[in-house]
């Protein structure tokens, strides 16, 4: 049986597979995260540590997720797109600490809470597109 696959084609596609990740950030979500917010994480530098709940981090803080930086710790994974949906304020340098805790300066900003619930949901619907 012959097949349609000819390898002297002139524009071969070279891809990520959407399953594959840089940073531990998975291709799927930066995707999503760019169609849904216009920023790409991966071409930003974030990576992504899913842990547990119980990490010491996330505990120290009161956090069952959290942003810092460029490095987005996921206790649970129905938050990444929240915290993904945090990156827009923080390439526009519209986050400010506001309080301490455990020693770490955090942001309790609710307005950006909320707005990274709505980036968020965005995130969600463009992931589950790709899907
Ligand atoms: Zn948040």
């Amino acid at each position: 049986m012959k097949t349609a696959f000819n390898n002297e084609v002139a524009s071969p596609i070279q891809r990520q597979a959407m399953n594959e990740s840089v940073n531990g950030i998975s291709n799927r979500w930066s995707a999503a995260c760019e169609q849904a917010t216009g920023y790409n994480p991966q071409s930003l530098g974030y990576s992504m540590n899913i842990t547990s709940p119980n990490d010491s981090y996330l505990t120290s803080i009161g956090a069952r997720s959290a942003i810092q930086g460029s490095s987005i710790t996921i206790g649970h994974t129905a938050d990444i797109p929240h915290e993904l949906g945090h990156i827009p304020d923080r390439v526009e340098g519209k986050v400010k600490a506001d309080t301490v805790i455990a020693g770490q300066a955090v942001c309790t900003d609710q307005t950006l809470e909320a707005r990274a619930d709505s980036y968020g949901d965005a995130i969600k619907s463009a992931y589950d597109r790709l899907g």
